[in-house]
């Protein structure tokens, strides 16, 4: 090799090969002046648990230094799922390059030290790195990266490029405001600033075509991963060093429900990406994405693009592409598809629409910086929201050292009601068959998300992060921005102009979008033995004789419910206008930039009416409505909500502001249900990663909601992305 030129191209959420402008770049411009290419993906210690990397027999004296855990809750940052969905979508873009006569080459590490190893090695063999290229992401930890990235290349006098990363829907440099900082403070406003949607994506770039790149380097050339950390030739090895360790701190999972199976069973890369998108267009499910999008059960209730877009194998705009040729009539492969040709239609228009939440949720967190991680997220600096404001939050957390001195429960039985909540066994069935189809599957329906979320910070009042992170660990799809940015608007800490009064009643959402109890029955198989639809969505509330017929006797589920909402589906609504039917458009109402519920909101309405039903039902008791446990009569069945006379009634939230103590049962004792015997009253599933005793919430000086492995917190695995940060706010509260 005379001369060289080389790049190294650093990949990281922009796995794919078409529509990708860096490749695009060099195999359309002949003049880049680049002998070779180098394209590298690093497997980041800060995020994933690397320890299945090392080749030390000494490994579990060390392990915390390659188990990343988060900040709150000290849990693996990348949980089984996400981790094998990973594998497979670097080993898909590997083969994909190898097939354009290119190659990539694995790393696992920092950012900063993967690179530097690799520029050192090329200038001991005297080769010459011209230029090292990635593209750029939002986040303290991915800016971080990107930081130690330039200095590396400073050092050695080499040039670093960050490319824009335009697998969103509308290109950054399109917007007629300066982000972030010019980003309308809501939804609806940034929504009106893009319109026409339709209009606005720029077109996909087209895919290099073979030969079309520098050449590849010849393997000994490179400089081999340093170590103590061993890459794997094979796939199944690098599955294996990758979901092994966080598999064990998950521990041994109840069976996987009989009759039950995942709404994302897709396997990761470019390649399932666009048979996904093929598939979504051609069985009609964008066009009926409208009617169904709030759908819980299986595959094609909703698209399933978030964890391709995730990891940047798919670009919004990619699917924009793929509605035009359905809706112009141009592409053939949809001709089938009912609505082909006809122009955009509900369904079509309402992905654009969320395709353009995703975009906002990156924007604001460009915007707002590490307010995203922070307990009073937006809200911190407003002196409402303040030690000794009217309108503070006194998050319960289950670190003793962070609770507050009269935090009720203390943080003992936080901790306990956390596990409870993580493993799906808190008694309120559609948050626990929604956490059970996560563990198990590693997705979960929007509906129920937003669910989840409002459950554990709005009714039970404990610190919205414990929830993120446990998300964040488990979520296939996870995205830092669509995460913490919807857990916060969910927790009333974020943008939601609205955000105090949305409070969803768990147990009328499932009323509404599980209608004959499927979803729970099948996740939470306990229950699904109870006739009355009430019982199963709560179980606590089913009769002795029914407890007893279900084979439920002694559960906490029934026994000692995390929280109970008292009921009723039945009694006399005051008015017609009250009714539980969905009113489509009803935020609409309020009208402005305080209606953030405009078309395609995330909420849809659905949760307007929801939280316009809470407050309802609160001025509803306050006007005499009755309060009732369960109706006397009820068959197992279908049961049409909107059929039903009289409100729903939530008894148990005396107003509808942020939560500063609600009930959750603090006499609770804790028990250990039938199938996490054995393990002292707990254990269950979830077990850490250096031993059997991981994920215990309290430990016995009661200071955290951590594993157990006998090392102070602050040093126990490779610290979050919060930590990293400076300007880092403290864990409990902003
Ligand atoms: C508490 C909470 C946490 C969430 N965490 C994530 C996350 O980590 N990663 C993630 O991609 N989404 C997250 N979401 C948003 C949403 O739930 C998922 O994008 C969606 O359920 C993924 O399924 P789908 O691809 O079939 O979505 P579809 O309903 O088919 O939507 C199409 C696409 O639009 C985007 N989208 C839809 N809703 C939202 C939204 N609310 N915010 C941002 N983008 C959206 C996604 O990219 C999605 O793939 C979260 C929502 C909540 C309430």
């Amino acid at each position: 090799m005379a001369y060289s030129n080389i790049l190294i191209y650093l990949l990281r959420k922009d796995l794919r090969v078409a529509d990708n402008p860096v490749l695009h770049y060099l195999s359309s411009t002949p003049d880049h002046g680049f002998t070779h290419l180098l394209p590298v993906y690093v497997f980041p210690r800060l995020q994933m648990d690397l320890s299945g990397f090392v080749d030390d027999e000494d490994l579990d004296s060390h392990r915390h230094e390659f188990s990343a855990r988060s900040r709150v809750g000290r849990f693996p940052r990348c949980g089984p799922h996400r981790a094998k969905f990973i594998a497979e979508t670097v080993w898909d873009l590997k083969h994909s390059l190898e097939a354009l006569g290119s190659g990539l080459i694995l790393r696992v590490g920092d950012h900063g030290a993967a690179l530097s190893t690799l520029v050192e090695g090329f200038k001991d063999k005297k080769l010459h790195v011209g230029a090292v290229w990635t593209t750029g992401l939002v986040g303290s930890e991915e800016t971080d990266q990107e930081t130690a990235v330039a200095e590396v290349c400073k050092d050695h006098g080499v040039d670093f490029k960050i490319w824009a990363d335009e697998k969103y829907f509308i290109d950054d440099r399109d917007l007629n405001f300066g982000p972030p900082d010019g980003l309308p403070p809501v939804f609806t406003t940034y929504l009106r600033s893009v319109e026409p949607l339709r209009e606005k994506p720029r077109s996909v770039l087209p895919m290099p075509v073979k030969s079309s790149l520098p050449a590849f380097l010849e393997e000994s050339t490179i400089a081999p991963q340093a170590k103590p950390f061993v890459i794997p030739d094979r796939y199944d090895e690098l599955e294996d060093a990758l979901v092994r360790p966080v598999k064990e701190f998950i521990g041994d999972m109840p069976a996987f429900p009989q009759g039950a199976s995942s709404a994302h069973p897709f396997k990761g890369g470019e390649a399932a990406a666009h048979d996904r998108l093929e598939y979504v267009m051609r069985a009609e499910v964008a066009k009926n994405y409208k009617d169904t999008r709030n759908g819980l059960i299986g595959v094609d209730f909703s698209t399933k693009f978030s964890a391709y877009l995730a990891q940047g194998t798919l670009t919004a705009r990619q699917i924009h592409e793929a509605l035009l040729g359905y809706e112009d009539g141009s592409a053939e492969g949809y001709k089938d598809a009912a609505g082909f040709g006809e122009g955009e239609n509900e369904g079509t228009k309402a992905v654009r629409n969320e395709l353009l939440w995703r975009d906002y949720m990156r924007l604001y967190h460009k915007k707002f910086g590490n307010k995203l991680f922070q307990a009073h997220g937006l809200k911190a600096d407003d002196p409402q929201y303040q030690e000794g404001g009217e309108k503070r939050i006194n998050w319960k957390t289950a670190d003793e050292s962070r609770a507050s001195p009269d935090q009720s429960p203390d943080a003992t039985a936080v901790g306990k009601i956390l596990d409870r909540f993580n493993a799906g066994t808190t008694g309120m069935g559609l948050i626990d068959a929604s956490q059970r189809e996560l563990i198990h599957t590693g997705y979960t329906s929007n509906r129920t998300r937003q669910n989840v979320a409002n459950f554990l910070a709005k009714h039970l009042g404990i610190d919205w992060r414990y929830g993120a992170e446990w998300y964040e660990m488990l979520l296939i799809d996870y995205d830092v921005s669509s995460n913490w940015a919807n857990w916060q608007y969910v927790a009333g800490v974020g943008n939601d102009p609205r955000s105090e009064s949305r409070l969803f009643n768990p147990v009328k959402q499932a009323f509404d979008y599980d209608k004959d109890g499927s979803y729970v029955r099948t996740w939470v198989p306990e229950v699904s033995k109870l006739e009355k639809l009430e019982n199963v969505f709560q179980a606590c509330t089913a009769s002795e004789e029914d407890i007893k017929e279900g084979g439920l006797e002694g559960n906490p589920m029934v026994t000692d419910p995390v929280k109970k909402i008292q009921f009723s589906v039945e009694g006399k609504p005051r008015n017609n206008k009250r009714s539980y039917a969905r009113r489509k458009g009803r935020g609409k109402q309020t009208g402005g930039e305080h209606d953030e519920k405009g078309e395609g909101h995330k909420d849809d309405g659905d949760d307007a009416a929801e939280a316009e039903a809470s407050q309802g039902g609160q001025r509803g008791l306050s006007q005499g409505w009755r309060s009732q446990h369960s109706p006397p009569k009820s068959s197992h069945g279908p049961i049409d909500i909107r059929k039903l006379e009289g409100p729903l009634v939530v008894a148990s939230h005396p107003k509808p502001t942020p939560p500063t103590g609600p009930s959750m049962n603090p006499e609770s004792s804790y028990r250990a249900p039938a199938n996490r015997a054995g393990r002292g009253g707990r254990g269950g599933f979830f077990r850490g990663g250096s031993g059997n005793r991981g994920y215990v919430p309290p430990n016995p000086t009661g200071r955290g909601y951590r594993p157990v492995t006998g090392r102070p917190m602050e040093n126990r695995g490779v610290s979050s992305r919060a930590t990293q940060t400076a300007a880092q706010p403290g864990v409990s509260s902003a």
